[in-house]
C-alpha cells in the first residue's frame, strides 16, 4: 500500500483511538528529596497498589486516578497537575485531608462559551485548543503555569493528626476504616477541573468583578434568580438557604433520573391535624434505610431526670423513659455521646425509630454519622427549631401518650438530592462552610455522589451515569 493511502487511514485510526483515551494528564511532583512522593519508607503492597515505598504508593494512586480522568475527558492540550505532600491543619480528632484548585483561570478566550466569565485553565485550554499559560511568565515557583495545584496532608493518621485514620493507598476500595485516597483524589481533581465557583459565597463578591462559569447554572428555586442575576448580599443569603439552590444545567438534568434514587427520605407530622407538615431530616449512615413503605408511630421524648428538659439517651433508659418510648418514635437530643449509642439505647428500650434533635442551628439538618451493625431501627436528625416545636407540641402528654404522630417514609415526588423539577441541590448549609458550601452537591443526594462535601464509603470510581453526576456537570460548563 502506498503512503498516499496510509496517511488518511492512520489519521482516522488516531481519531478513533482518541475517543478511548481522550486527554493527557501530566503530574508534576514538587516534593523535596525524601519527602511525600519521594518518601523511601518501605511498605508492603496493598490492595492492587504494587509500590514498595510510601512515596511510590502515593505516586501510583495519583497515576491511577489521573488515568480515570484521562479516559473521561477530551482535550488536545495536556492537563498539568502540580502535586505535593504538606503538613496541613489537623488535630487528634479532625484534619484537612487535602485541597485542590484550578491554579490559573481565564475569561474571554477564543471560543469561551460565556463572555465576561471565569473558566479554569484546563477547560479554557480544552475549549480554545491552546495552552493559555503558554508564553506567560512563571512566578518562579516552577508550578505557576500549571492547570491544577493539589496538596495532601502528609501527617494524616499520626497521633496528633486524626490519630489512626491515615490514607488508604490501595486501589480496590477495601479501606478497612482508613480514608480512601483514590476517592479523595478523584474528588479533588474534580474541583480543579471546574467543579467549583470562584465567587466568594461568604461575601457574595465576584472574582475581580466577573462571575464563574459555575454561577450561570445556580438557581434559587424559590426566587427564580440565578447567581449571575443576584446582588452580592442576595448571593450570601442564597449560599446558606438549605435545599433551595439548584443546578440548572441540561446535561445533569437529563441524567438525574438515571443516577439519583426516586423518593427522598422525609418525616411528616400526621397528627394532630393543626400541626400537619413535613420536617427536613438528615438520614443515618447506620441502621435500616427509611423506605417507601414508611413507618408511622406516636412520638415520645426521652427525658433526663436530672434537669427534666434534655434527653440525651447516652445511658440505658430509665424505667419511666422505657415506658414512654416503647413502641414509639423516641425523640432524643444531640450531644455528649455518639449517635449510635443514643439510637441503640432507644432500640433496647423498645423504640421503633429515633429522631435526634440537633443542638446547633444547622439547617437543613446534616445526616447522622457512625457505624453499628447491631442497630435495627431507623433514625434521622431533625433541626433544633423543629425539635423545639415538637417538644412544645408534647408538653401536655401523659407518661405514655403524646398525641403527636409522625410518618418516616419517602416523598416519591422527588429524586433523593433534587428538587421537584429534578434539579440537584447544591450544598448550602447554615452556617456557611468555607471551602465546602456551594461547590458540592448536597448531602441529601442518594446514592452518594463523589462531589458531596464528604467522602462516603460507598463511592465507586465511576464519574458518570448511571452511578454519578460529576462528569455531566463538567459537561454543562463546557467539558
Ligand atoms: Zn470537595
Amino acid at each position: 500500500m502506498s503512503k498516499h493511502f496510509i496517511k488518511p487511514l492512520a489519521a482516522s485510526l488516531l481519531l478513533a483511538f482518541g475517543a478511548a483515551q481522550a486527554a493527557t494528564i501530566q503530574i508534576q511532583n514538587r516534593d523535596a528529596v525524601g519527602v511525600g512522593f519521594n518518601d523511601p519508607t518501605p511498605v508492603a503492597p496493598v490492595g492492587g497498589n504494587p509500590g514498595t515505598t510510601l512515596g511510590e504508593q502515593r505516586w501510583n494512586v495519583y497515576r491511577y486516578v489521573a488515568d480515570i480522568w484521562e479516559k473521561q475527558l477530551t482535550s488536545d492540550v495536556v492537563i498539568t497537575v502540580s502535586a505535593g505532600w504538606e503538613p496541613l491543619t489537623c488535630s487528634a480528632s479532625s484534619a484537612v485531608l487535602g485541597s485542590a484548585s484550578a491554579w490559573n483561570i481565564w475569561r474571554d478566550f477564543a471560543g469561551a462559551p460565556k463572555a465576561n466569565t471565569w473558566y479554569p485553565q484546563a477547560l479554557a485550554n480544552k475549549i480554545s485548543g491552546v495552552n493559555q499559560s503558554e508564553g506567560q511568565p512563571d512566578d518562579g515557583s516552577g508550578y505557576g503555569n500549571v492547570d491544577i495545584k493539589t496538596q495532601f496532608n502528609i501527617n494524616l493518621g499520626k497521633p496528633d493528626c486524626l490519630a489512626g485514620s491515615g490514607f488508604y493507598l490501595g486501589l480496590d476500595g477495601n479501606t478497612g476504616g482508613q480514608i480512601n485516597f483514590v476517592a479523595t483524589l478523584l474528588h479533588e481533581l474534580g474541583h480543579g477541573l471546574g467543579f467549583a465557583t470562584f465567587t466568594r459565597g461568604n461575601t457574595g463578591a465576584l472574582l475581580a468583578g466577573y462571575p464563574s462559569a459555575w454561577d450561570h447554572f445556580l438557581l434559587d428555586n424559590v426566587t427564580g434568580k440565578k447567581w449571575t442575576q443576584m446582588t452580592a448580599s442576595e448571593r450570601v443569603t442564597s449560599a446558606t438557604n438549605g435545599r433551595r439552590l439548584v443546578w440548572t444545567g441540561a446535561e445533569v438534568g437529563a441524567k438525574v433520573p438515571e443516577v439519583l434514587a426516586l423518593g427522598t427520605p422525609s418525616a411528616k407530622i400526621t397528627a394532630p391535624s393543626s400541626l400537619t407538615r413535613a420536617l427536613a431530616i438528615g438520614t443515618a449512615a447506620f441502621g435500616p434505610q427509611i423506605t417507601a413503605t414508611g413507618l408511622s408511630a406516636e412520638v415520645m421524648p426521652v427525658v433526663d431526670q436530672a434537669d427534666g428538659v434534655t434527653g440525651l439517651a447516652c445511658d440505658p433508659l430509665s424505667a419511666a423513659n422505657k415506658l414512654a418510648v416503647a413502641g414509639k418514635i423516641a425523640l432524643v437530643d444531640r450531644g455528649v455521646c455518639s449517635f449510635t449509642v443514643k439510637v441503640k439505647n432507644a432500640q433496647l428500650a423498645g423504640a421503633k425509630a429515633v429522631l435526634v434533635v440537633d443542638n446547633a442551628n444547622d439547617n437543613p439538618p446534616p445526616g447522622l454519622g457512625g457505624a453499628d451493625n447491631t442497630i435495627t431501627i431507623p433514625s434521622a436528625r431533625i433541626s433544633k427549631v423543629d425539635g423545639l416545636a415538637l417538644k412544645d407540641a408534647m408538653k401536655a402528654r401523659t407518661r405514655t401518650r403524646s398525641g403527636l404522630y409522625i410518618t418516616l417514609g419517602l416523598d416519591m415526588s422527588q429524586y433523593a438530592g433534587a428538587d421537584l423539577m429534578g434539579r440537584p441541590y447544591l450544598y448550602t448549609p447554615n452556617p456557611f462552610a468555607s471551602g465546602s458550601s456551594v461547590s458540592h452537591y448536597d448531602t441529601s443526594a442518594f446514592p452518594n455522589q463523589l462531589m458531596e462535601p464528604f467522602i462516603n464509603a460507598d463511592l465507586t470510581t465511576i464519574l458518570q451515569s448511571p452511578k454519578d453526576l460529576t462528569f455531566h456537570l463538567l459537561r454543562d460548563i463546557g467539558w
